[in-house]
């Protein structure tokens, strides 16, 4: 298949899930305590900040656009040159955004931060996903931060973040085969074929 083919296919399939508009007054999130849960998706992306900048119904400055992304500074930065790539389809989250669509996203990366890091005269960044409530996400339409980092800005640095040596025991094992097995139902997941697993070493 012709590159350009493959381009037009990957993001027809970004369009897949159109965004819905919801013409009738909008509907507050406590208000979907009786709706199912595909019916509350539908009322958060009528509802969507990250949707709002994609329509031209909110602003942002933007940095980049293509048919399939839009990059915008943060509003909010941690770092001068802070941005975010978010696909212009609405997806929740990144486990919930189509492979495609992820690939689509990520392939930007490189182009976006080198013009970010020369702006902003820095050479290193921070690439950051928040996927779930948990981890931090508070706007669910799946983004990822480019964060640009300088020497002594304060942020955080990897060896600060408290870490728990692996130990290669026996519930390590345990942990790798569960995954690994729920790696073997994902469809299409060629690597994932249980072979058991052993320690390397060992
Ligand atoms: P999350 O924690 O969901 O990964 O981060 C969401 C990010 O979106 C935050 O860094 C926040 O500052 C940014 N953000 C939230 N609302 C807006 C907005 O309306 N415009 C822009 N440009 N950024 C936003
Ligand atoms: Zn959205």
């Amino acid at each position: 298949m012709e590159a350009a083919q493959r381009r037009r296919l990957s993001v027809i399939a970004s369009h897949l899930r159109p965004i819905t508009i919801t013409p009738t007054s909008p509907i507050s999130r406590s208000d979907c305590n009786s709706c199912s849960d595909s019916e509350k998706q539908c009322h958060l992306e009528a509802d969507c900040i990250f949707c709002k900048i994609i329509r031209g119904d909110a602003p942002a400055l933007k940095l980049y656009e293509d048919d399939e992304c839009l990059c915008f500074l943060d509003n909010n930065p941690v770092s001068p040159g802070h941005c975010l790539i978010i696909p212009r389809g609405h997806f929740p989250s990144l486990v919930a955004t189509p492979p495609s669509v992820v690939a689509s996203m990520c392939s930007k990366v490189p182009y976006i931060s080198k013009a970010v890091m020369k702006a902003t005269g820095s050479d290193s960044f921070n690439l950051l996903v928040n996927n779930g409530v948990d981890a931090g996400q508070v706007i669910f339409h799946t983004h990822i931060h480019i964060i640009p980092r300088r020497a002594q800005d304060c942020l955080w640095a990897s060896e600060s973040l408290k870490r728990h040596p692996l130990k290669l025991d026996q519930e390590a094992l345990h942990l790798v085969n569960t995954i690994r097995q729920q790696l073997s139902f994902v469809e299409g997941f060629e690597d994932s074929k249980d072979h058991g697993t052993t320690l390397i070493g060992s």
